[in-house]
């Protein structure tokens, strides 16, 4: 990076994620251009110091470092080929992308971007929202070593894992494996609720003893509570998860590797989200049980042929 120690950012993207983690890079001192196509997204940040920008290619053009946090690859791929990364950012400089997004598409920015001298990094996040709040996400780095090493100060600021995982790609490949863990192990502790109610057991009592044992897991000691409560709120959304999914599902299409439970447990988030769950929190997986096991009839109908 240039002699300056804060070099020139950009940030596109400021959306739950992105306001967050572009906050604290202003805050730490960074001069940091903003843009969204929410211009009140932008504006907020602007009231935090952030450089507000009308457009990708004004945001870009004198940027050393590019981050986005967008909602999925083709929104990545618009700011890359449509609006301006390409084109307007200096050479040399480094676009980072921490959306959660497709494997392969990330592959072809990068090397399109190589072309013109730009190095692209794939930093996807773990941690959601409060992951991001307190600065604490932990994010997984594809592609080139050198990049990596010139950008490592600047994603320390956003989070406190921060782990250099390979080619391009890699960090995608590594967050969308950690999803399909994250999806089947609510899978399952759906199934363990769902079974434990029919059978009339404490669903406190049951979640405290698995938790202490081998079945004990994140989901189960975070969204456990939340299922028995019957508390849907966000949380990381259904909807961000099924699209997380069908990502999983589309680089095991093309690498010919078989997932049944990814398969099966994606069906259940498609029928989540098509009972209006959609931007209610994973734990809302636990509604497509309620549904299996007559638990949504209303008192009245249950029983009624
Ligand atoms: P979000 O929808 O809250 O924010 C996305 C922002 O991008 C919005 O402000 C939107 O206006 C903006 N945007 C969309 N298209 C744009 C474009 N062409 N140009 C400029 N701005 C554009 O999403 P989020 O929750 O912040 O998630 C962002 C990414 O991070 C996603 O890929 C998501 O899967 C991933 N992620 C989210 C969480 C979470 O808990 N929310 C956790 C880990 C990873």
């Amino acid at each position: 990076m240039s002699s300056n120690t804060f070099p020139k950012l950009a940030f596109i993207g400021l959306g739950v994620m992105g306001r967050e983690m572009a906050g604290h890079l202003i805050a730490a001192g960074y001069p940091v251009r903003v843009f969204d196509i929410s211009s009140d997204a932008v504006k907020s940040l602007a009231e935090k110091g952030g450089i507000a920008s009308s457009s990708v290619a004004e945001a870009v053009a004198d940027a050393e470092i590019t981050i986005s946090m967008l909602p999925n690859t083709p929104q990545v791929e618009d700011v890359v080929y449509r609006d301006g990364v390409l084109k307007h950012m200096p050479r040399g400089g480094i676009f980072i992308d921490m959306s959660t997004i497709s494997p392969e598409a990330t592959r072809s920015m990068a090397d399109h971007l190589s072309e013109k001298s730009i190095s692209m990094l794939d930093g996807p996040v773990s941690g959601g929202p409060i992951g991001a709040k307190n600065a604490a996400l932990s994010i997984m780095v594809g592609g080139e070593r050198s990049a990596f090493d010139r950008a490592e100060t600047v994603l320390k600021v956003m989070g406190t894992t921060i782990t250099y995982v390979g080619a391009p790609g890699a960090g995608q490949t590594v967050k969308l494996c950690n999803q399909l863990v994250c999806a089947v192990n609510i899978q399952a502790v759906c199934e363990a609720l769902a079974l434990g109610r029919a059978s009339g057991v404490d669903l406190e009592q049951m979640r405290d003893v698995l938790l202490g044992g081998s079945a004990s897991s994140w989901m189960l000691e975070k969204l456990g509570p939340a299922m028995i409560a019957g508390d849907a709120s966000a949380g990381f959304r259904i909807d961000l998860m099924l699209k997380d999914l069908r990502l999983v599902l589309e680089m095991a299409g093309q690498k010919d590797v078989p997932l049944p439970a990814t398969s099966l447990v994606t069906s259940q988030y498609v029928e989540a989200r098509a009972h209006g769950e959609g931007s209610n929190g994973n734990q809302a997986l636990f509604k497509v049980y309620d549904r299996m096991t007559g638990q949504d009839v209303p008192v009245a109908m249950a029983g009624h042929p």
